[in-house]
């Protein structure tokens, strides 16, 4: 299968899995993640109307937005070093991976120094894995309340990435957690921390993310082959 017609694919499951869950499709929306993928292949997802995009490295991002020539946008996934977010301050529209303060003091420092705010969620390692990044689900909601309080941020929700399991309803109990959390979280209306989006659900589980009120589903693989 080409690109196109995967892209069609991702996303008519994707309005289906709303669909069955009681929920339009248009309130979830499709993150492309291009990472390891050559611009070129952004250029042509974005030729076929995805204007979303997601990638984990900073090196690969900027290089890689300065060949894209369509108008897309950025969002920044993958596990972020404080000292790199100069290079992206402007340039993603929304960073998902903010899972402890230093990270989120730097990235209010450069979006100040540009006079601009960043759109963040807050990653949650929700199954507490040693090998994975994110902020345990007990100490989510102080790092809400201390990111919330800073000038150029605006927080926007929470993000995981459950453990693999070959059966994606398995991951459904580690997506229900987050959402749970994040109502949880909403309920106590902190100012400047609004829990609208849910950043959950990858190529081989997004359908079950979806069923659990993923907002925003980061699917690379599904959309542009295995890496
Ligand atoms: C690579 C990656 C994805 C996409 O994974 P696929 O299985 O290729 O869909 C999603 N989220 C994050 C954080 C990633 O690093």
């Amino acid at each position: 299968m080409h690109l196109t017609d995967n892209l069609a694919a991702v996303k008519r499951k994707i309005a289906a899995a709303a669909l069955a869950a009681g929920r339009e499709p248009s309130a979830v929306r499709l993150v492309a993640v291009s990472k390891t993928k050559p611009a070129a292949l952004v250029a042509e997802a974005a030729a076929a109307g995805q204007r979303l995009f997601g990638e984990n490295y900073v090196q690969e991002l900027t290089a890689k937005a300065a060949e894209v020539k369509m108008p897309v946008e950025w969002h920044f996934i993958g596990h972020l070093q404080s000292n790199k977010v100069k290079q992206i301050a402007g340039l993603v529209t929304m960073i998902h991976s903010v899972d402890r303060l230093s990270l989120a003091e730097e990235i209010d420092r450069q979006w100040g120094r540009i006079g601009r705010s960043c759109d963040i969620l807050v990653q949650v390692n929700v199954a507490a894995e040693a090998t994975k990044s994110g902020t345990t689900t007990q100490d989510a909601l102080q790092l809400v309340r201390q990111i919330a309080a800073l000038p150029h941020l605006r927080v926007r929700g929470l993000m995981t990435m459950p453990p693999f399991f070959d059966d994606p309803e398995a991951a459904r109990p580690y997506f229900r957690e987050l959402r749970l959390l994040a109502e949880e979280i909403a309920a106590l209306a902190i100012p400047g921390a609004a829990m609208q989006e849910l950043s959950m659900g990858m190529s081989g589980d997004f359908e079950a993310a979806i069923a659990e009120g993923a907002t925003l589903v980061r699917v690379g693989s599904a959309i542009f082959g295995t890496r």
